[in-house]
């Protein structure tokens, strides 16, 4: 990855594969092996950062990857742990020497919490510094990002504040990445999921605590399972793993898959999976 080659990757030529690079894969709790959910995505030589919680560039350095190739930052919505890590990272990349624009996306009505936390380290704008570009989204599945072969559409999901999940499609053929985000299963979470190669979505509780992911608006391994298969998508990545599944992998790996037709997969953090 050449610095400074941030605009022209693939053109002329065919584009890189989709990957995702998982950055973290728990809840809110973390474990020893396990860090607040967070993905970065390249699309095709776009590097789109998917929630922000502490570490990104640490991780990032572990994965060999410039954290000034970030494209842009997309916050599926701003419970603390999917954005507390914006202040460290802008500071990082300030200090990196940073020149180019860096677009941040939010729920719309959400950009006010972005402006506050990285207004309170004076790292809005200041002079001298990249341009932070906030913009709320709506979550009507227009695409807000589109741009040569790629396009990267939201829509809302079902969570206890504002929420966008997110789907990207890019390259020849065509790979679909999609990520619910927090979410109850529901019909746009399936919509995000349609025809997906790879297909992360919440699964915060495993099936015998289906009431607590009721009221806390999380997903069992099990809902995770049965949209995906009515989103036909082709492989599922149970995500946002909450404490009640940690050490219940297995367990909860099977109760996707009694209800899914396709691969179910597990990510361990600092994995990479292919679409
Ligand atoms: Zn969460
Ligand atoms: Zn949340």
């Amino acid at each position: 990855m050449a610095n400074g080659d941030r605009g022209g990757r693939g053109i002329g030529r065919d584009p890189a594969p989709m990957r995702a690079y998982v950055l973290g894969t728990s809840a809110a709790t973390t474990a020893p092996g396990r860090d607040n959910a967070s993905l970065l995505l390249d699309a095709g030589g776009r590097y789109i950062l998917i929630d922000c919680p502490g570490s990104v560039a640490h991780k990032m350095a572990k994965l060999s990857l410039n954290p000034l190739e970030l494209w842009c930052i997309f916050i599926t919505h701003a419970h603390p742990e999917h954005i507390y890590g914006l202040p460290a990272l802008v500071h990082l990349l300030r200090r990196k020497g940073r020149r180019e624009p860096l677009p941040i996306y939010l729920p719309i009505g959400e950009e006010w919490r972005a402006v506050r936390i990285l207004d309170a380290f004076s790292l809005l704008n200041r002079p001298g510094q990249f341009r932070i570009e906030l913009r709320g989204l709506p979550g009507d599945g227009e695409p807000f990002i589109r741009e040569g072969g790629l396009r990267a559409y939201c829509l809302r999901v079902e969570h206890k504040v504002a929420t966008n999940g997110i789907r990207v499609e890019a390259g020849r053929p065509r790979r679909v990445f999609a990520y619910t985000g927090d979410t109850r299963p529901c019909k746009n979470a399936v919509a995000l999921g349609r025809g997906a190669d790879i297909f992360f979505h919440d699964s915060t509780y495993p099936d015998d605590r289906a009431e607590e992911a009721r009221s806390q608006g999380h997903s069992t391994a099990g809902e995770a399972g049965e949209d995906a298969e009515r989103a036909g998508a082709r492989r599922l990545a149970l995500f946002h793993i909450g404490s009640a599944c940690f050490g219940r992998e297995a367990q909860i790996r099977r109760q996707a898959a009694a209800r899914f037709g396709g691969e179910v997969v597990i990510p361990k953090d600092l994995s990479i999976l292919e679409a």
